[in-house]
């Protein structure tokens, strides 16, 4: 589901980023970690076509990513890829339902209603609807970022930093979460993280019983002109 070979990104001026390859099947969980600036998002834009990579293979969910267009990644990722941003993104001046019909439009797709209704009863948050994101509590945010992260059922579910900040019950619910719903859609689930308790908790939470895949990055050396 998600394969990478020789994978490098560059950013203007910088260091080229080598990433380790990685070979994740379809449903697995993979856990992204390390320290604060090791190329967690930059890894996580490139697996989402955001950014193209400067060397290297990259094919997600049967798609080459590395030889696609960028008109091309639009249409993908709109249909490919979920999304649980760290900082949720929810649009404030809207309600609950209306943040997930943008992704309808976002998409080039007609407004299911149906479909949000069921996204947001899947996470238990269906009675928040025509609330403003100002009116939900953390987590209850939280639920509305990932119903609406998984409603055009995505193939590769991304969560960037989903416990930064939750004190440990808080964290536990998140990751049990996070795992029961792209369980639910046989989604290939990616946790970007440099929180040391996540991997202590899907183990616990899945007792040995999915595919988990850890992938380690490293700072980088500095470079001489940082030293
Ligand atoms: P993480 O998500 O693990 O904190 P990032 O992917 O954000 O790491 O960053 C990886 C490296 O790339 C860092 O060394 C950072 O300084 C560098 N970097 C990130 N964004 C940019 C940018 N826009 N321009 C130049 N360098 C960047
Ligand atoms: P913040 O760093 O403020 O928490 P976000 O959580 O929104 O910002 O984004 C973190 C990183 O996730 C971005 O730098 C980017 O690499 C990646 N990203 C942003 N949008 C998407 C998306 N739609 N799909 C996949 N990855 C994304």
């Amino acid at each position: 589901m998600i394969r990478t070979q020789g994978l490098t990104y560059a950013y203007p001026g910088g260091n080229a980023l080598e990433f380790p390859d990685v070979d994740v099947a379809q449903g697995a969980v993979l856990l992204l970690s390390g320290p604060s600036g090791c190329g967690k998002s930059t890894w996580l834009a490139l697996v989402a076509a955001l950014v193209a990579p400067s060397s290297g293979s990259l094919v997600v969910a049967e798609q080459p990513l590395h030889a696609l267009k960028n008109v091309a990644a639009d249409a993908w990722r709109a249909s490919a890829v979920g999304f649980l941003p760290q900082k949720l993104h929810l649009s404030a001046a809207l309600t609950v339902y209306q943040n997930l019909a943008l992704s309808f439009w976002a998409a080039g797709l007609a407004e299911d209603s149906a479909r949000i209704h069921a996204a947001l009863q899947a996470l238990g948050v269906h009675g928040l609807a025509q609330r403003k994101p100002s009116q939900l509590s953390g987590g209850q945010a939280q639920r509305v970022a990932l119903a609406r992260a998984v409603l055009l059922q995505p193939r590769v579910l991304l969560a960037d930093e989903p416990t930064a900040s939750l004190d440990d019950e808080a964290a536990a619910d998140a990751v049990a979460l996070l795992l029961n719903t792209a369980s639910q859609h046989h989604a290939t689930l990616v946790i970007a993280t440099h929180d040391a308790r996540v991997a202590t908790l899907i183990g616990a939470h899945s007792q040995g019983q999915i595919g988990l895949q850890c992938l380690s990055l490293l700072r980088k050396p500095l470079s001489n002109a940082e030293q």
